[in-house]
């Protein structure tokens, strides 16, 4: 298997190789970019397995730059982990929120960096189009657009499809609805939150004939969350 590839953005260049001395040593393929400008030229050369942002940056923040990256379809699922000296709990909170799907607060070791990396990698993997995903009974087959619960086709719309992929992906955690329509819907559109509740009652529905609809939960005063597990 070929060593998978993380673009480092970090503007402070002693961080930045540190960083990057780390990862190599453990086996990766690096690439470094100073600013989000550089970041953005970096990843249309050459799509990486993995980011790592730092909030702080010359040009555009490194929030904004990972908002941006999740905004778009090609490259929303991008894994990405956000750098920061910020360690209170409401800047976690928004850099989440910004998409990112990890969190590392600076000073860390390389080791931890290196854990924190392949932990996300092991999350994302089968995150890849033309992968199956499984969830439960269900099996989600991104190549073939079909979805299926113990061998019998799940007849989706294409938004539900979308909501199940998206939730499919990023098991176990809860969305609000807001970030439903930033990372489900794409930044473009506008549709009123309302209407993911809408989505989310038909994806049930389905579901339900299936006997998986308790596989999207909903969490009272956060959002939807999916899950093999029932919260009792
Ligand atoms: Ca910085």
């Amino acid at each position: 298997m070929s060593a998978k590839h993380i673009l480092v953005v970090e503007d402070e260049r002693p961080i930045r190789e540190m960083i990057a001395f780390g990862l190599k040593r453990a086996g990766f393929e690096v690439s470094e970019a100073e600013d989000s400008r550089s970041a953005r030229s970096a990843l249309v050369d050459r799509r990486p397995d993995l980011m790592l942002v730092d909030w702080m940056l010359p040009d555009t923040s490194g929030l904004e730059l990972t908002r941006s990256i999740k905004r778009e379809r090609e490259t929303r699922d991008l894994p990405i982990i956000m750098l920061t000296a910020r360690a209170a709990e409401a800047d976690k909170v928004t850099g989440l929120d910004g998409g990112a799907d990890d969190y590392l607060t600076k000073p860390f070791s390389p080791r931890e960096l290196v854990a924190r990396v392949n932990a996300l990698l092991r999350r994302s993997a089968g995150a890849g189009v033309g992968e199956a995903i499984r969830l439960g009974k269900l099996l989600l087959d991104r190549a073939g657009h079909r979805v299926s619960s113990d061998g019998v086709p799940v007849v989706l719309g294409p938004t539900e499809y979308r909501l199940l992929e998206f939730f499919m992906l990023h098991p176990d955690r809860v969305y609000s609805r807001e970030q439903l329509l930033d990372r489900v819907w794409g930044g473009n559109v506008y549709v009123e939150e309302r209407t993911i509740d809408v989505h989310i009652r038909r994806l049930r529905k389905v579901l339900e004939a299936h006997e998986c609809d308790q596989y999207i939960q909903t969490v009272r005063g956060s959002g939807y969350r999916c899950s093999e597990r029932v919260d009792t």
